[in-house]
């Protein structure tokens, strides 16, 4: 079922949305009541006992959780905090052919890991036996019938949203027949396909999922609980509300694609329901969307099945393992479901949000230390041979508490290779020739001179230090400022580590929004980078999800892969938000272009406009973000000239394919290009027509509005574009 109940493409929240919730994070005032809370509080103050709400979490184990379940479960596990009730951990098991208890196992820890705790471990395969024994009664109450037709002839009877259903022809079974067909359908005397148990309702309802659904299909299939005792497993319309009723639970809270499911939760429901008992209900809130990720369950598993990652729990993962792996906390991913709230509303979250609740729990919670991952070694020239000193480190500055360690220093260190340049540009507050820096915790450095290999890469960097500048000995020379300062680590004492570097998964925003394309077109092909880094030696003790800030680096944590022997990191996430510099970079440069443009039609000459176009092609071609042309595409569909063109431009110089762009938008462009006022415009149109591999089909179709080209005079048709036409023409 797709996620989304409108034809309105949910939009991205922008920046200045990040900024209004990072002044939520920050400040400190009463959260108001999110709209499910607030129905909570409505029926308490209309008589409803505290004491019988209860919630459930349900998850079907047919994959690991992933961010978008974190929502949910922090929703359901939030609203039982607050009103202190009962939470049940439900396990949808409806449906054997694709569940399994690995995944049953991964969902509690990853529950447990996130800080919740469920009232009772429940399973809808618990009731097998009372839904069977229901569906019975529903049958014997004239309710329920055994269809026995192909999926196909129930398909073209169940009509369209707009025309009813009609009727099939075991609709008016007897009650005794179907009793005995729906009992040999359990025994298993029937293949699978054979036969269905539906639900007498209406085939003429306004609402599709009315019109007589499913309740039980045949399946010969081993359940990882209930072994080989069924034949017949219940839909999940009919299993899910019958189980919050067992479950007693008051308030059943789903994602938006169930609102029409609703009506059908709600007449199950009638049909067994006793007024002595609490009546569950059903509320529908908005699933969480994150951009740069897929979260379908299907897709994470094809990713893992087609080892594109390395498992559920690979640090590029939306799981909820991957993210723990990843080095994520558990109060990180809590802060972060706060922020983004509960409502109603589709909306896609920018991953950029998940990354700052990440950082803003890290940076208060991760000892510094120093490790170095582009190591390019520095000599101290006038430091003594063989000495060593351990000087002291600050753990966390941001925690008192966390207290001091001590660091090895000595005649020879390592430095990151990119600290260092023989000539300092300005504004280049690192090491240079010439130039002081302070190495942090460290002494006052100056660079002299650099030692080259033969293909003169620098291999060595020669260093006079300040002997009394020492920090923190409170003397003359250690407060004297300098450029910057610079971690390192010393050679001698430094300890090798792999450190695996991570980007997104995706090159792109939305990977599985394109109609044309497969969400696997969109990896990034650089999502990991294995390397080779030094660290300072109090990490020679770590233990796999240590967390740590590299200075000046970023957040890392270590592995599970690693050893005493072998140190493995894996980078949590930079101290910085690199993405959002690169795709700001590119909306503006896009925006510039549109600029340009409009001075494409200003110049006086053809060479102009040639250096106009030519650089709005390289920087065309120079953009990677798929959806970010696509979505300038359309919008420069239009009665403007100036927008015309620039979508041929877009046509013509972007990396997109012509099988990205939508054949009826190609039609409208075009169009719209031939009739415009513009000889540019049209000259372009039909450059791009000839040049950019069109079938004969889809060219010869615009033949009429060329020749009504060729034939207006109107238009000030120009000489070269005379000769396009005739090119197309005669082609
Ligand atoms: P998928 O579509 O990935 O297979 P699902 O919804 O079928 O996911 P379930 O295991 O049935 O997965 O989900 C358990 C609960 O988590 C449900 O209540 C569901 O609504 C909720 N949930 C799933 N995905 C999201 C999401 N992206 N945002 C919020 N809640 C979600
Ligand atoms: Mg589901």
């Amino acid at each position: 079922m797709a996620n989304l109940t409108t034809n309105h493409k949910p939009r991205t929240l922008n920046f200045l949305y990040l900024c209004i919730s990072i002044k939520k994070i920050m400040s400190t005032e009463e959260k108001s009541l999110h709209f499910i809370e607030q129905i909570i509080e409505d029926s308490l103050a209309s008589g409803f006992p505290q004491a019988n709400l209860r919630f459930r979490f349900p998850p079907e184990p047919n994959g690991y959780l992933h961010i978008g379940h974190a929502k949910s479960i922090c929703l359901n596990f939030g609203l039982g905090l607050k009103y202190n009730a009962p939470v049940n951990l439900r396990f949808d098991d409806t449906n054997p052919a694709k569940e399994e208890q690995e995944y049953v196992d991964a969902i509690k820890e990853d529950l447990l890991w996130l800080g919740f705790n469920w009232a009772e471990e429940r399973y809808a395969s618990d009731y097998f036996q009372q839904l069977y024994d229901w569906a019975i009664l529903m049958i014997k109450k004239g309710k329920a019938y055994v269809d026995s037709q192909s999926s196909e002839d129930m398909a073209a009877q169940k009509g369209t949203p707009t025309q009813p259903g009609v009727d099939g022809p075991y609709r008016n079974r007897s009650v005794e027949e179907n009793l005995t067909l729906f009992e040999g359908m359990k025994k298993g005397d029937f293949p699978e396909g054979s036969h269905v148990l539906r639900a007498k309702i209406d085939m003429a309802s306004t609402n599709m999922l009315m019109r007589d659904p499913l309740m039980y299909r045949i399946l010969h299939r081993h359940h990882h609980r209930t072994g080989d005792d069924w034949n017949i497993y219940p839909m999940y319309d009919y299993a899910h509300g019958e189980s919050d009723y067992i479950e007693q639970i008051s308030h059943s809270i789903c994602t938006l694609e169930f609102v029409m499911h609703r009506e059908l939760y709600n007449w199950f429901l009638d049909q067994i329901y006793d007024d002595t008992l609490v009546r569950p209900n059903q509320y529908e809130f908005a699933r969480l969307n994150l951009n740069y990720t897929v979260m379908s369950k299907r897709k994470l598993l094809q990713l893992v099945q087609e080892n594109i990652v390395n498992g559920w729990d690979d640090p590029r993962m939306p799981t909820i393992s991957g993210l723990r792996r990843r080095g994520y906390t558990p109060a990180s991913i809590r802060k972060f479901c706060d922020v983004i709230g509960v409502a109603k509303r589709e909306n896609i979250i920018d991953v950029s949000l998940l990354e700052f609740c990440l950082r803003e729990d890290l940076n208060k919670t991760a000892p510094r230390v120093m490790a170095v991952l582009d190591p390019v070694k520095v000599v101290i020239t006038n430091y003594p041979e063989g000495k060593e000193e351990f000087l002291d480190a600050e753990n966390n500055q941001e925690d008192e508490s966390a207290g001091f360690r001590k660091v090895p220093f000595s005649k020879e260190l390592y430095i990151e290779r990119e600290d260092f340049l023989e000539v300092a540009p300005a504004k280049f507050f690192r090491l240079s020739l010439g130039n002081e820096v302070r190495l942090k915790n460290a002494y006052i450095i100056k660079g002299e001179s650099v030692v080259k290999d033969a293909n003169g890469n620098i291999i060595e960097i020669h260093v006079s230090y300040d002997t009394d500048s020492l920090s923190g000995s409170g003397s003359e020379a250690s407060k004297r400022k300098v450029a910057g300062t610079l971690h390192w680590v010393s050679i001698k004492h430094a300890l090798e580590a792999e450190v695996r570097l991570y980007d997104r998964l995706f090159i792109d925003e939305a990977p599985d929004s394109h109609k044309e394309k497969d969400f696997l077109d969109f990896m990034n092909a650089n999502s990991l980078q294995i390397i080779k880094g030094f660290v300072e030696p109090s990490l020679s003790t770590v233990k796999s999800g240590d967390k740590f800030q590299f200075q000046r680096i970023g957040y890392f944590n270590v592995d599970k892969d690693s050893t005493a022997s072998k140190l493995v990191f894996n980078k949590t996430v930079g101290l910085k938000d690199a993405w959002e510099e690169k795709g700001k970079k590119e909306e503006n440069s896009i925006n510039n272009s549109l600029k340009d443009i409009n001075k494409y039609f200003k110049v006086a000459t053809r060479e102009e406009r040639i250096a106009i176009r030519k650089a709005i092609g390289e920087t065309l071609t120079g953009i990677s973000n798929y959806s970010l042309l696509q979505n300038s595409f359309k919008k420069n569909i239009n009665n403007n000239k100036s927008s015309l063109l620039f979508a041929n431009l877009i046509l013509k110089y972007s990396s997109l394919k012509i099988s990205d762009f939508d054949k009826e938008d190609l039609t409208k462009l075009y169009l719209m290009s031939l009739r415009s006022e513009s000889t540019f415009v049209r000259s372009r149109a039909l450059l791009n027509l000839q040049y950019l591999g069109y079938d004969s089909d889809f060219v010869n179709s615009f033949k009429e509005e060329i020749l009504k080209l060729k034939s207006n005079p109107t238009k000030s048709t120009t000489e070269r574009e005379t000769e396009f036409i005739d090119q197309i023409l005669n082609k």
